[in-house]
């Protein structure tokens, strides 16, 4: 598979814009910089970010065992997933597929490219019909998306049938491991360079608690980041986010003991759970969120807002029928939804 043959047409010979801060790298902070209008007053922010990153490209690249040039950051991943629709769909012309009940950003995304979707329910067991979706793939499929752990089932894909469709998918696999930090299962991370059609999107915005700063990370080839590096806007990673992002990235062993507090919060949730009456089945849960059915979920939806709990509502969605889904919350806030939950 030749990925340059994937890409949209106008991609294939687009000219980066090149910033101030792109064309002159080397900068020692006593030179005088006068190239960027910037107010030269100190604000701690008065310069523009590093168009680039580096710095925390750098730690992730430690930490994740790639190469900084198999990293693009964006302004969450959400932003990530669109420069990937932009580089690789003309648009009314190629299409996606997605695997439903899963991510609502991937129609979103669709919607906006005008790219179109082609849909390929997940079985009963959540898992993805891996010769349905080779059968349906045609000469426009671009992108296949794949969100393992799954939001909002939960679940991550079985392993095997990932690899099958990394292998003979004709297009790009881009597999959404915003969760990956809460699994049992291994990062596809792992296997990059084995895979050129692969890419690997995470976040800080779940298990690093970081969902304000909007910090979206995506691994791929060299040749792929290089073609999303060209299209996303030069300064797409605002300076605060970089400083925060470091900073967090310097606490591993903080994040570590916060994942390992919410799994043990989460089976604890899912225990207690198991003893309320009006929770019909409780799907195992591979990531800091539970998905369960229960008797009415509109009913219990409402119920629970009017005692000052927000979940989410996911019985539109195919095969959640009378789901509920259920973030990990402090101990706290577990314990209130069991309290209230009993009360209903
Ligand atoms: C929460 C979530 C994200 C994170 O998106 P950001 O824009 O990085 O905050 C990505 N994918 C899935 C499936 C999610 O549930």
């Amino acid at each position: 598979m030749k990925i340059e043959n994937l890409l949209r047409e106008n991609i294939k010979t687009i000219k980066a814009y090149s910033s101030a801060r792109d064309e002159y790298k080397n900068a020692s902070a006593d030179m005088v910089f006068i190239d960027a209008n910037e107010n030269p007053f100190k604000t701690n922010v008065n310069r523009y970010p590093d168009p680039q990153q580096t710095k925390v490209k750098q730690r992730l690249a430690e930490i994740k065992g790639v190469s900084t040039t198999q990293i693009l950051l964006g302004n969450g991943s959400d932003e990530v997933l669109d420069l990937i629709f932009r580089a690789f769909c003309e648009p009314n012309y190629d299409n996606v597929i997605t695997l439903p009940p899963t991510y609502g950003m991937y129609k979103v995304l669709a919607d906006l490219n005008a790219v179109d979707i082609i849909s390929v329910e997940l079985d009963n067991d959540f898992e993805p019909k891996v010769d349905e979706i080779l059968a349906v793939q045609n000469n426009n499929s671009k992108l296949l998306f794949l969100c393992s752990p799954n939001n909002p089932t939960a679940n991550s894909f079985n392993s095997k049938k990932v690899e099958q469709l990394i292998r003979e998918f004709n297009g790009i696999v881009v597999i959404d491991e915003a969760y990956i930090d809460f699994s049992s299962q291994e990062s596809w991370l792992g296997r990059l360079n084995e895979f050129p059609n692969l890419i690997v999107t995470q976040t800080l915005s779940k298990a690093y608690g970081l969902a304000g700063i909007r910090l979206g990370i995506c691994y791929a080839s060299g040749f792929i980041i290089s073609v999303l590096n060209k299209i996303k806007p030069p300064y797409n990673v605002n300076q605060l986010t970089q400083d925060k992002a470091l900073e967090r990235l310097n606490e591993i062993k903080e994040v570590e003991d916060q994942i390992a507090s919410i799994l043990k919060e989460r089976d604890l949730l899912i225990s207690e759970l198991n003893s309320i009456s009006i929770i019909k089945t409780i799907y195992p849960s591979d990531a800091n969120f539970v998905l369960a059915k229960v008797d009415e979920a509109d009913l219990r939806y409402k119920q629970l807002i009017d005692k000052g709990i927000v979940v989410r509502n996911r019985t539109t969605q195919p095969l959640c029928k009378n789901c509920l889904r259920f973030t990990v919350g402090t101990p706290n806030e577990n314990k209130t939804l069991i309290k209230i939950l009993n009360e209903l």
